[in-house]
Order: structure tokens, then C-alpha cells, then sequence
């Protein structure tokens, strides 16, 4: 891979940069980040930046320009992620609904679901969620319970999902229901569109250790969709997964670029910070680990770079992606864990004394689920044994 961006791509930066110096949240550039923690207030704030980002042409860069995206190349997306995380932007609410469902739409929803659906993603009017995981069915979501059955000209859905991000402020959920038996175990489920906003469908938070509430439960009772909510074919909803999931690889490229900040965050706080007088960042053992860590963090960099080669050579993200979810999401918990260490006793203050500020605290227990999300370690490292490296499958399947 070739380093160095082109003119044309340092332009489109620079377009970027202004753009985002002129349409940041007020207080945003200032150093106030903080979200509202009321469910409706934060609800709206986010909706905002996204409409922000839609009428600036900064929403959805790599869609289609029919679809009201830029065509952005793969090159230019990274860019985008780079100068994102540089100004630490506010979050995307609508996260699931630009980068999985409306591409996988695209590629295979029905010409009713493209018309209903994907300009109110983009415009951040319908906020989406997913429906994959169940208090039984998580890594392996063949072993969902949930189901969906026909009765007459509609579908009734039962059943529980967990782990739903963003579902308190979604409008409609991707949701994966069997609906029907199978010998073959990824056959018998099938990928629907659902209202979130009606009677069967109850949304319950759970509060995370930071205090944050960004997922919950949902229980379906009776909720109903239509045949023109079902995504791909009745039963073969696990095609249609697959091709969701490949879109996530421009997530995973934000994940990586975070973390480089979070370094540049760690060696900032260990300059400031002192312990019994003495700057963090001149104690040798303290120098050392962050320059192991900081030689890692570049190595995760450098694999993302050549595993973006290979995606570009092949036309397709192929499961190298794996590897730099592994890498990033355990780096991620690790950088946490050590900047909580090197606080002595205040790391484990959250209040007013909280060495530098609270971030660190509240970025070490939400670091935890960033090595579960998306895909535990352990699948992870399966994928790479299995699909990277050749080896035989583990016995248990
Ligand atoms: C921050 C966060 C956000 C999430 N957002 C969503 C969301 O929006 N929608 C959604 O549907 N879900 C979401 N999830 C759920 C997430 O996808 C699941 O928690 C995850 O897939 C693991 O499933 P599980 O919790 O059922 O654990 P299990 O699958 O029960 O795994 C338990 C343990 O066994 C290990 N294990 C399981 N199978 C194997 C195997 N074959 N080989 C080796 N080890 C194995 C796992 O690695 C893990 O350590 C989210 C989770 C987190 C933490």
C-alpha cells in the first residue's frame, strides 16, 4: 500500500476539516463533549448532528450518489475516519442503520423497502437497531428462540433480544426471527424490518458499570411485521446476515484511529499527571510500557493498512477483518488498564478526585465490552484459525 495520500485526497481533508470547523455542536470544538444523559435530550441532540451531516453531504460518504452519498473510495474513508476522530466528533446515533442496514438494503431489499426506508436513514429520521442476540443466542445466533409466524396476511413475533444497542431511541429494529425448522441449523431464519414504535415491542435498558445506558432488552409479545418487512427470502435470512456484516469494515476502521488517539491521550495525561512529584511520564517502567504499547498500537495500524490492500485488491472485505477487531478491541482494554494503573489510588476515583478527568475511568469499564461486541476474542481468534490460517475447525462444530 502506498502511504501517501494523494493531492486530490489531502483536498478532500482539507474539505472536510473547514467543513466540520463551521459545523461542530457549539461547545463541541471547546472541549464539551458531553452528551445529555436524558434519554429524549440525547435523542434529539444526536438526530441533529446527523440532519447536520446530511445537509452538509457528510453523512453516509461511501453510498452510492443515487442513494445521496459521495462515492467516497476506500482511501477517502479512511480520511474521513482520521479527521473524525481528530475532532472527536459526536457519535453517530444512527450508526447501524447508514452502515448495515441501508447498504445491505441496496443490495437486497425490494424497491418498496429502498423507497421507504433509505433516505430516512440518512436524514436520521428513522434511527436503527439491531436484533441479532438473545439471553441463549449470542455467538452462535443459529440458536435463536425468537419467532415469527404467519398468520394470514401478517407475521407474529415472540420471543426476547439483549444487548440491543440503541433500541431506546430506534424507530425500527433488523431483526433476525426462525421461522421454521431445519436440518440444516442456518436455514429457518429470516431477517424482518420491524416497527419498534408499537404494543408487542417493550423496551427495557440496562445501565452499564459506567453508568451509561447505550443497550437493552426487548420483548416481543404478538408484534407484528408484513410480508414487505421481510429483508432477502422467508427462511434464508442468513445470506442476507452475512451480507450485512461485510459492511461493517468502515467501523472497524474508526476503531483503529481511535485508538491511536487514546494513545496520544495517554501520553498527554502522563506528561500532566504526577505521582509523589514526579511527572508519569519519566518514570522508566511507565516509559517503558508505553512504548511497547505504542510499537502494538502501530502494529495494529499497519496490519488494518495491509488488510485494506487486500480489500481493495479483492473488491471484498474477506475475514482479516477479524484481526484488527482482535487487536484493536484487546489493545483498547489494555491502554485503559494502564492508564487506570499509573494513577496510583486516584484511578479509582470517578468524581472531583479523578486525577486529569473521568474519562479514563469511564473509558476503562466501557473497554470491557468493546472485546465482546461485534464478536467475542475467542470468535475471533477462531476465524483466524480457521479462515486465515487453515486450521481445522474446533470439535465442538
Ligand atoms: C457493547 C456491546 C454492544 C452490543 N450490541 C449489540 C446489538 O446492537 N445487537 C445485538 O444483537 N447484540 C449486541 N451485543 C451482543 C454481542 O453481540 C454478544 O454479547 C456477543 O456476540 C457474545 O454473545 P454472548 O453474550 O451470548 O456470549 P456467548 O456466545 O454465550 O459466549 C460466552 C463465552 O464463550 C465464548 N465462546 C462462545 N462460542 C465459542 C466458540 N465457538 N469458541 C470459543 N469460545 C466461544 C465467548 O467468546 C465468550 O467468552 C452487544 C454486546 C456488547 C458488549
Amino acid at each position: 500500500m502506498n502511504f501517501t495520500f494523494t493531492k486530490q485526497e489531502e483536498a478532500f481533508r482539507l474539505e472536510l476539516r473547514s467543513w466540520l470547523e463551521e459545523n461542530l455542536p457549539d461547545g463541541w470544538k471547546a472541549g464539551n463533549r458531553e452528551l445529555p444523559r436524558d434519554k429524549g435530550e440525547y435523542s434529539k441532540f444526536l438526530r441533529q448532528w446527523q440532519r447536520t451531516l446530511y445537509e452538509g453531504g457528510w453523512a453516509a460518504i461511501s453510498w452510492p450518489k443515487a442513494y445521496g452519498g459521495r462515492e467516497a473510495t476506500l482511501m477517502e474513508e479512511i480520511i474521513y475516519h482520521q479527521e473524525m476522530v481528530r475532532i472527536q466528533s459526536p457519535p453517530l446515533v444512527n450508526y447501524v442503520g447508514i452502515h448495515m442496514v441501508a447498504p445491505t438494503l441496496m443490495q437486497m431489499g425490494t424497491e418498496e423497502q429502498k423507497r421507504n426506508f433509505i433516505e430516512k436513514i440518512l436524514t436520521g429520521e428513522h434511527v436503527w437497531s439491531q436484533g441479532y442476540s438473545e439471553p441463549n443466542a449470542g455467538s452462535d445466533l443459529t440458536a435463536i428462540e425468537t419467532t415469527a409466524v404467519k398468520d394470514g396476511g401478517k407475521w407474529v413475533i415472540n420471543g426476547q433480544k439483549v444487548w440491543t444497542s440503541f433500541a431506546h431511541v430506534s424507530d425500527f429494529c433488523f431483526l433476525l426471527a426462525k421461522t421454521g425448522q431445519s436440518e440444516k441449523k442456518h436455514e429457518g431464519i429470516t431477517v424482518f424490518l420491524l416497527d419498534m414504535n408499537q404494543p408487542g415491542v417493550e423496551t427495557r435498558p440496562i445501565i452499564q458499570m459506567d453508568g451509561k445506558q447505550e443497550f437493552n432488552e426487548v420483548y416481543l409479545t404478538d408484534a407484528i411485521a408484513y410480508d414487505s418487512d421481510v429483508v432477502g427470502e422467508v427462511g434464508k435470512g442468513w445470506a442476507v446476515l452475512i451480507a450485512l456484516m461485510l459492511h461493517e469494515r468502515s467501523g472497524i476502521a474508526a476503531q483503529v484511529f481511535t485508538l491511536e488517539r487514546q494513545f496520544d491521550d495517554l501520553v498527554e495525561m502522563a506528561k500532566q499527571v504526577k505521582i509523589d512529584g514526579v511527572p508519569l511520564v519519566e518514570d522508566p517502567i511507565v516509559r517503558n510500557k508505553m512504548a511497547g504499547l505504542y510499537a502494538r498500537i502501530r502494529g495494529a495500524l499497519l496490519t488494518y493498512y495491509r488488510n485494506i490492500t487486500h480489500t481493495l485488491k479483492n473488491g471484498r472485505p474477506g475475514p482479516e477483518s477479524s484481526l484488527d477487531k482482535l487487536l484493536v478491541s484487546e489493545l483498547t482494554k489494555e491502554l485503559f488498564e494502564f492508564a487506570i494503573a499509573i494513577q496510583d489510588h486516584h484511578g479509582v476515583m470517578t468524581e472531583e478526585d479523578a486525577i486529569s478527568n473521568k474519562s479514563w475511568q469511564e473509558g476503562y469499564l466501557s473497554s470491557f465490552g468493546v472485546t465482546i461486541g461485534g464478536g467475542t476474542s475467542e470468535v475471533q481468534r477462531n476465524t483466524i484459525g480457521e479462515r486465515i490460517l487453515g486450521l481445522p475447525k474446533d470439535l465442538g462444530r
